[in-house]
């Protein structure tokens, strides 16, 4: 049997959508992707028992409020049922120890999710003198570099030091908690990949790999068969 992997979705008005590009990765490695809309709290639990693998997608910014801030000036468009949505399932897909794969929002909510914090906007709270991570080149460039940590989960599937990541984000994790380690970071210091220390796969990435598959990216591949072997009953 395949195994089943939701995928959150975006909310504009009154049109939900996801990048066929996520969807195209998930079939691609060998799951069935489902997609999900931003669900009440009561319907969430029958949701996750249908689901071995759970693929948090990019989007919008996330409520500073969930994290004890005021919003920043620069704070983009957020979607309050979207982040209610994606911490619950989070939280319930983590208890049973069940894969979460994060990208760029995802990557970020989930930080939240699990107790973290974040930059609202990198540009003016980083203290570092940033490079550019608002990349104006084509989604399937890769324009920075990462370095990877040692001994990391992310280490052991990419099986290099560093390479190239695309990036189009302007907020970032901040404060990961304690049970959870940086695996990935830019030459900035901004971090561009976490990981658990304790679940099976909970992994998340700033930049987004699923836009670079039609180039054989070496790392994308790698964690997309990663993430789905991990899902696999
Ligand atoms: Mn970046």
């Amino acid at each position: 049997m395949k195994p089943i992997i939701g995928i959150s979705s975006s909310l504009n008005e009154h049109v939900l959508s996801v990048p066929i590009d996520y969807i195209n990765a998930i079939t691609k490695f060998g799951g069935v992707p489902i997609i999900l809309p931003n669900l009440q709290v009561d319907a969430i639990e029958s949701i996750v028992e249908l689901l071995d693998g759970l693929l948090l997608t990019g989007g919008g910014d996330i409520d500073p409020t969930l994290f004890n801030e005021e919003p920043h000036q620069n704070l983009g468009t957020i979607t309050p049922e979207r982040d209610e949505f994606e911490i619950a399932i989070i939280q319930k897909m983590m208890k049973l120890n069940k894969p979460i794969f994060g990208i760029c929002r995802g990557l970020q909510i989930l930080n939240i999710a699990i107790g973290g914090d974040m930059y609202q906007d990198i540009y003016m709270q980083s203290q570092n003198k940033l490079l550019q991570h608002t990349q104006l080149a084509p989604r399937s460039h890769t324009s920075h570099f990462v370095h990877v940590i040692e001994g990391s989960r992310l280490s052991d599937i990419v099986q290099v030091e560093k390479f190239k990541v695309n990036s189009f984000h302007h907020q970032a994790v901040r404060k990961i908690p304690a049970d959870f380690k940086a695996s990935a970071i830019a030459s900035d210091g901004i971090i561009e990949a976490f990981e658990s220390m304790n679940h099976k796969f909970v992994m998340g990435l700033q930049w987004h790999p699923e836009c670079l598959l039609s180039k054989n990216d070496h790392a994308s591949t790698a964690i997309f068969e990663a993430f789905i072997l991990s899902c696999e009953k």
